[in-house]
């Protein structure tokens, strides 16, 4: 059975902003999934959605299937549960996302006894064997969040993820805030934990080459859409969409600092999901477009083995 499957999701923002627009995704026991495109594209919206921590006023529709549970129709005790226990999630910026008045032991410690799986001493040493899988020193457990770098306070973020033995973690940006060398390390530790626990993962990025050093498959979005899907390799090599085409070519290398602020090749922004264009969203920034692709949308469809993508060129000898 699948880890986690996906089917039509849908986010609507207060006020009309579709941020997700028709999304499938399956992972299984694992397998690691990249989610990949520019910021705006409602890859967090599609993180927070797979948990339920979207704010009110967002509105869900489709199916999240987490071992074949519907998180959308889970009841609050349940939900509570698999929070944590079932997947959980690796925020960007673990400043904000760490208690700044606790010591960062007491804060692993916590999901372990809240989800009953041990007593407090129990759970503190736990916390302290988390803290040295993640390349800590047990001790350093003993210090409050701003005692500790950028790098560390990541490493605690996802000793706290793995804390009560989740199935799947998703991490949404997760070294974004850190510089090139320890953005590296702390991909590297996430990807060797997750494989150590044969866990799955969704890591996101908007790094396309980051993603294929590190996931088995990718899943490109634009304005709300996956708009290609396929083995990581293949698609980073050989992109079939123009969209992830752009973003390949516009991050040829890992943690390349100047092309993230400057994307070679791909002038404007993703649209805003109040002003979606007509046809196809990203034909306007496309240069293979045709006149047809400002009148009708493209969906996804078969573009080589194991592979989509939403082109009007797919499917036309590719
Ligand atoms: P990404 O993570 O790819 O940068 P997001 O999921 O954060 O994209 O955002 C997708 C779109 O949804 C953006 O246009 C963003 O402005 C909008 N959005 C995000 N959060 C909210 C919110 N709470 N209310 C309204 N719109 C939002
Ligand atoms: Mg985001």
């Amino acid at each position: 059975m699948s880890v986690l499957e996906v089917r039509d999701l849908r986010v609507t923002y207060a006020g009309g902003f579709a941020a997700v627009r028709g999304v499938d995704l399956e992972l299984t026991a694992g397998q690691k999934l990249g989610v990949a495109g520019e910021s705006g594209c409602g890859k967090s919206t599609l993180a927070l959605a797979l948990l339920r921590l979207l704010p009110a006023g967002a509105r869900v529709e489709g199916r999240i299937l987490l071992d074949g549970e519907d998180v959308l129709t889970m009841r609050w005790g349940r939900l509570r549960a698999v929070r944590w226990a079932g997947a959980s999630l690796v925020f960007q910026g673990a400043m904000h996302s760490l208690n700044p008045v606790h010591r960062v032991a007491d804060q692993i410690a916590e999901p372990i006894v809240l989800h009953g799986a041990a007593t407090p001493a129990a759970a503190r040493r736990r916390a302290g064997e988390l803290l040295e899988q993640v390349g800590l020193p047990a001790a350093r457990g003993r210090s409050y969040p701003h005692e500790l770098s950028g790098g560390q306070r990541q490493r605690v973020m996802i000793a706290m993820a793995l804390a009560c033995g989740p199935r799947l973690i998703v991490a949404d940006e997760p070294t974004t805030a850190l510089d090139v060398m320890v953005q590296a390390q702390i991909l590297r530790l996430i990807e060797g934990l997750v494989t150590e626990e044969e866990l799955s993962l969704i890591m996101i990025s908007h790094d396309l080459a980051v993603l294929a050093d590190t996931c088995d498959r990718l899943a490109v979005m634009y304005a709300g859409r996956v708009v290609e899907e396929g083995p990581a390799r293949d698609l980073f090599d050989d992109a079939r969409h123009p969209y992830a085409r752009a973003l390949a070519s516009a991050f040829p290398r890992i943690g390349d600092p100047a092309a993230r602020f400057a994307p070679r090749g791909l002038p404007g922004d993703p649209p805003d999901p109040a002003a979606l264009p007509p046809g196809c969203a990203f034909h306007p920034r496309c240069t293979v477009a045709l006149d047809t692709c400002a009148v009708d949308d493209q969906t996804l469809r078969a573009a080589g083995a194991g592979r989509q993508a939403a082109c009007v060129h797919v499917g036309n000898g590719r």
